[in-house]
């Protein structure tokens, strides 16, 4: 009930979408008996966590943040939201975010910006804004998010949380209202690496729902329970470093991450962040990603490619808005799509169809797949001859105040240059807070620490000794 408060008492950060205290007193009774029968309690038994909006649930509406499913309300939950129901946790409810999960600062949300706890008038970053926000102000342990291009890192680096995007395939994608299907990952957001842990060991695992779901990673199955251990002889191997656990952790600094995008407090954060990794033990060493400024046209021509196809099925028919007037059957489908899909939808969808039309297929779809393979490559090759994690920022800038991108969408776009190449590799990478900056030194900053595929653990065991 006091988490219920909490969570109602901090409306000012429309972090929350929907709260039914019906529902999760429910859960919260249910863990209740759980932990007082005495016999072995789930793991997560009673911790309050909450979703963001494009996991479907049972109960809550789900919207993803769009007017086009303001009263959708799915007979299913998404694997996700079972599999940490299954574990104890209780829901505080369904978080804010970018329509269809489109944006990097949460502005894009049909119910309103949600707010950076540091200060009000900064947005918390996005798209996986409200989970953010939600986990930094105290109001839950652990919130879900979903990263495309960089919704679970960059909201956490703005909030000065922590957050982690597992290997593509690791976490089954069912239920989750998609946006890029070869590049959405679920991960969750929460205050340190070990609380990260806990909520991201549950939800992984292979899922015959979802296709794309993996069986194995690297020869070993893909179950709950494979990044928990992972991550405890991680931590056993830096035990036997003693002062300096870290000892032969070779750390890759790619040197097209140093650019004129970068702010100087932002560069220093993460510089200081090194050091400190050095001073573990840790060696530095300069790698190179020559294709990080391609990563940017690439990914906004694939990601809404795939929009544009995923988001077809909103034709006012099946589900979703219908227009109250229209002539014909066409008439119907334009209307309500319009009525109901915000600004940058809708420019995300226009991209898509145009780059996947007849004629231009080829010259951009294509092309972005080839690039984005060379993308992938990039990264193996650093990975294979001289670092064990690459480092480097998440955002070029603390948070902006909410408003200053009004003009100028594609300065969003560019600001996830750090990001996109991660996930159109499909690697795991999570962001730790480094730090201060911005106007009064008072908004947080990230690092980004990114592995080689499926270690997770690694990653978090890592951060965990920097945190
Ligand atoms: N900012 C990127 C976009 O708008 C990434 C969003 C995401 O990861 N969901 O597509």
């Amino acid at each position: 009930v006091s988490a219920l408060d909490a969570a109602e008492a901090r409306a000012d950060l429309n972090a929350f979408l929907h709260i039914d205290r019906d529902l999760t007193l429910a859960q919260a009774h249910a863990a209740d008996k759980l932990l007082a029968s005495g016999q072995d309690a789930p793991a997560l038994a009673g911790v309050p966590i909450a979703h963001k909006d494009v996991f479907v649930t049972r109960g809550w509406r789900s919207t993803a943040g769009s007017k086009m499913l303001a009263n959708y309300v799915s007979p299913f939950d998404a694997t996700v939201v079972e599999r940490l129901h299954e574990a104890g946790a209780v829901s505080l409810g369904k978080l804010n975010c970018d329509e269809f999960a489109m944006g990097s600062g949460n502005e894009n949300s049909a119910f309103g910006p949600a707010r950076n706890p540091w200060d009000t008038s900064t947005i918390p970053g996005g798209s996986s804004g409200g989970s953010a926000a939600a986990v930094a102000a105290g109001l839950v342990m652990a919130a879900t998010g979903t990263d495309t291009g960089g919704s679970v890192r960059q909201p956490a680096a703005l909030c000065g949380v922590s957050g982690i995007k597992p290997t593509y395939g690791t976490v089954s994608r069912f239920g989750m209202i998609a946006y890029g299907s070869s590049l959405d990952q679920a991960g969750p957001i929460a205050r340190h690496a070990q609380d990260l842990l806990d909520i991201l060991d549950p939800i992984s695992g292979f899922d015959p729902r979802d296709s794309t779901s993996l069986e194995h990673c690297n020869g070993s199955a893909n179950v709950p329970g494979r990044i928990r251990s992972q991550y405890e002889q991680a931590l056993q191997a830096q035990e036997a470093g003693g002062s300096l656990p870290l000892k032969g952790l070779r750390i890759g600094v790619p040197k097209e991450f140093v650019n004129d995008k970068l702010d100087a407090d932002v560069a220093k954060a993460v510089q200081a962040a090194l050091q400190a990794f050095e001073a573990l033990g840790a060696v530095r060493v300069e790698v190179s990603l020559p294709r990080t400024e391609l990563s940017i046209p690439t990914y906004y021509v694939i990601a809404p490619a795939e929009a544009s196809s995923n988001l077809s099925r909103y034709d006012g028919v099946r589900y979703g808005h219908r227009a109250a007037q229209y002539g014909d059957l066409a008439e119907m489908t334009s209307r309500s799509r319009t009525e109901a899909f915000g600004p940058e939808v809708l420019r995300r969808i226009m991209v898509g169809t145009y780059v996947l039309s007849h004629g231009y297929y080829d010259a951009y779809y294509l092309q972005a797949q080839r690039v984005r393979h060379m993308i992938a490559d990039d990264f193996q090759r650093a990975f294979a001859d001289h670092c064990d994690v690459i480092m480097g920022p998440v955002t070029p800038t603390t948070a902006k105040h909410i408003g200053d991108n009004r003009e100028d969408p594609v300065a969003e776009w560019l600001a996830d240059i750090y990001t996109l190449g991660v996930s159109l590799a499909g690697l795991p990478a999570m962001s730790v807070p480094c730090g201060f900056g911005g106007a009064q030194g008072r908004l947080p900053i990230g690092l980004q620490i990114i592995g080689n595929y499926f270690h997770e653990g690694q990653l978090l065991a890592v951060a965990h000794r920097y945190q």
